[in-house]
Parts: C-alpha cells; structure tokens; sequence
C-alpha cells in the first residue's frame, strides 16, 4: 500500500525538489501503468505543503475553509501544483549532465533532460509566477532590524500554488544547481531529485538506506549467482 503523504521520506534538502518527489518517478509509463501521485488530491495536498512549512497552520485552515466553499477553485490550485511540479522536473533535469548516464529518454519517456522543453516549461513557469507575484504584496516588518519583504499568497485560494511558485523560483535562481542529482534509474534507483550537500559532492542515492542498499544487496546476489554458476 502506498504511503500517505504525510510519511513520504523528504530527500530533496529544498520543498521545492520535495515537490518534484512527490510523484513516483522510476517505472517506465507502460501498459498504462500511472505512477503514483502523493498529491492525491487537495486535501493531501494541504498536509503536504503544511507538513514542508510552506504555509503555517493558521494559514492552511483559510485555504481549507476557502477551498470548501469554492471547489473549482480548490481543483484549480491542484491541477496548478501539479503542472508546476511537472514544469520544475523538466527544467531540473536538462541541468543535469546526462541525467541517468544516456538512459534518461528511454527510462522517463520523450522530453526528459530535452533543452526545448525544458524551455517551454520555464515559460509555463514565469507564467505562474507572474501570477503569484501580481497577488503578492510589499510588507513591512518593524522589527530590529527592519525589514521589507515580498509575501507571496494573499489571495486564499491560490496561496499554496503561490508559495510553491515562490520555491520554485528560490531553488533555480538561489541553488547551485550543480549540486542537483537524480537518483540513478539505470542502476535500480527511483528517479527521485535531491540535492547533493555532501562536502565533496559525492552522493549518489536519494536515500542509501533504501535505494542505495537495495541496489547493493541485489548486486551482491547477483555476483552470488555468478559464482555459483561459475563452480558448476
Ligand atoms: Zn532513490
């Protein structure tokens, strides 16, 4: 059974490529299999944004209230997260240096790590933020010292769209994206993004404990088949 939203290990180091796990991305899209989307639908969606500290709880309880009594618009700040979330995979990964060692395309379908459409998704992305920015207002903070700051989400029903949009933007233009892995699909991981704060940049599995010691114990029954084979 699927974990619920609220136990999906976050691996990312940033609610922006928490985001981007927040799908499963290892298996090929055959036989009309759909990955899993832990954003199962708006109320999932809350737990998760409330559970990364995009937005607090007092918050999380007007978009809740403001969503029940306007369910197109609860529909609407979904459907956006979600193109968001698909817009930032594909940008993130043409930045990655041949995403999944050449095996990239074949494993996660056409477009992956493709510059075009990666810039057609930055476009979809300053559309978004267009949009957040022009709901978002100038705020001063009298506090020592004082400060003036852009508060993104004054509009309740579209606040958890705009703060994700605000992420968003701070993982692409504030992030050494040089930093960004994808844990590596052709070698039996899920795909999933994470960045790398390791000193030397040296990290490889989203989650060793998982992905990483998975993949080893299978290679080590393999090379035991190997080698009972070879004594026959
Ligand atoms: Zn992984």
């Amino acid at each position: 059974m699927p974990l619920d939203v609220c136990q999906l290990p976050l691996v990312g180091g940033h609610p922006a490529l928490d985001l981007v796990n927040t799908l499963e991305r290892g298996a090929p899209p055959v036989d009309g299999y759909q990955p899993h989307d832990f954003l199962s639908d708006t109320s999932a969606l809350l737990r998760w944004t409330t559970r990364v500290g995009l937005v607090s709880d007092a918050e999380a309880d007007r978009v809740g209230r403001a969503w029940r009594d306007d369910p197109g618009a609860a529909h609407a700040g979904l459907t956006a997260v979600r193109n968001i979330r698909e817009e930032l995979h594909l940008v993130l990964l043409a930045t990655i240096p041949d995403a999944d060692g050449g095996a990239a395309g074949a494993q996660g379908g056409p477009g992956w790590g493709d510059p075009i459409a990666a810039g057609a998704a930055l476009v979809g992305l300053q559309e978004r933020w267009s949009g957040a920015a022009a709901r978002a207002t100038l705020v001063l903070d009298r506090g020592d010292p004082p400060e003036v700051r852009l508060a993104y989400g004054s509009v309740a029903a579209m606040l958890v769209a705009d703060r994700i949009v605000e992420s968003v933007l701070d993982v692409l233009l504030t992030t050494d994206l040089t930093r960004v892995r994808r844990c590596p699909l052709a070698e039996g991981g899920c795909g999933w993004l994470f960045l790398d704060q390791s000193r030397n940049g040296s990290r490889r599995w989203c989650r060793m404990a998982d992905c990483g010691s998975t993949v080893k114990s299978r290679r080590l029954t393999e090379r035991r088949r190997a080698a009972r084979a070879g004594t026959r």
